[in-house]
């Protein structure tokens, strides 16, 4: 099964929810080693992402989805956050224009997802940050396409890994972000950053998994 603009307005919705539901923890996470805005900051983001969603003529294609999810976000969101999550998602808009996705496009979506928030916020893996959670992801997705995966089974890999990636950060030590002014006091704490990419591709997986009940 493809993915269509469906699947990714169903997503951004889903995201909004979950969002929602995790304002909280996300933002206890944030206090921990940061300034406890997490939450705040994407719940924030993802009320305007669906709000904007509701008024604007339904976007023709998951690139078009994508673009209005990382301008919302940009002008929206504040912190560290709002830009490196905003690039991701104009990156992944960018790789992602043809109407439909199959599993190399749900790769090539996370893929460049990826790239925008490397080269937004320079971090590598072990820095305790979200790229903690996205790296795994995309090694995940990539070899579940590369074993023949559907686009769902592909999400599934990559929302596993990066909740897997999420709760491995605890023991890190930060050296980026604000979480790094901490030093080693930074270190026992699961990074909020890559908790809230680990609910984003879960939700990007259940997304798949409704619109494909639905179809
Ligand atoms: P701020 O730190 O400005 O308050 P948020 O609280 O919204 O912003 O987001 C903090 C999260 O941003 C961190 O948990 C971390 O995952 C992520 N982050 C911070 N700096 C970077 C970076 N340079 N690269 C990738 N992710 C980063
Ligand atoms: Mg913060």
């Amino acid at each position: 099964m493809t993915l269509d603009v469906a699947w990714a307005d169903r997503w951004a919705r889903l995201s909004a929810e979950r969002i929602a539901a995790s304002k909280d923890e996300l933002t206890e996470l944030d206090r921990q080693i940061g300034d406890g805005d997490h939450g705040e900051n994407l719940d924030r983001g993802y009320r305007a992402v669906v709000a904007k969603l509701d008024v604007t003529q339904t976007p023709e294609q998951i690139g078009d989805v994508l673009k209005l999810v990382a301008t919302t976000l940009m002008s929206s969101v504040g912190g560290a956050s709002g830009p490196l999550y905003g690039t991701a998602y104009l990156r992944a808009a960018k790789v992602t224009g043809l109407a439909e996705l199959d599993a190399q496009g749900v790769v090539a979506l996370l893929e460049g997802a990826l790239e925008g928030i490397t080269a937004r916020g320079k971090a590598v893996v072990g820095e305790k940050t979200m790229v903690d959670a996205w790296q795994p992801a995309v090694d995940a997705a990539e070899a579940a396409a590369h074993d023949g995966a559907t686009t769902v089974e592909v999400l599934d890999a990559a929302a596993r890994a990066a909740r897997a990636g999420a709760e491995a950060t605890v023991p890190l030590v930060a050296t980026k972000g604000r979480a790094s002014y901490l030093g080693e006091r930074s270190a026992d704490h699961q990074d909020p950053g890559a908790t809230s990419t680990a609910i984003l591709l879960e939700a990007a997986r259940d997304a798949a998994a409704d619109v494909r009940g639905a179809a």
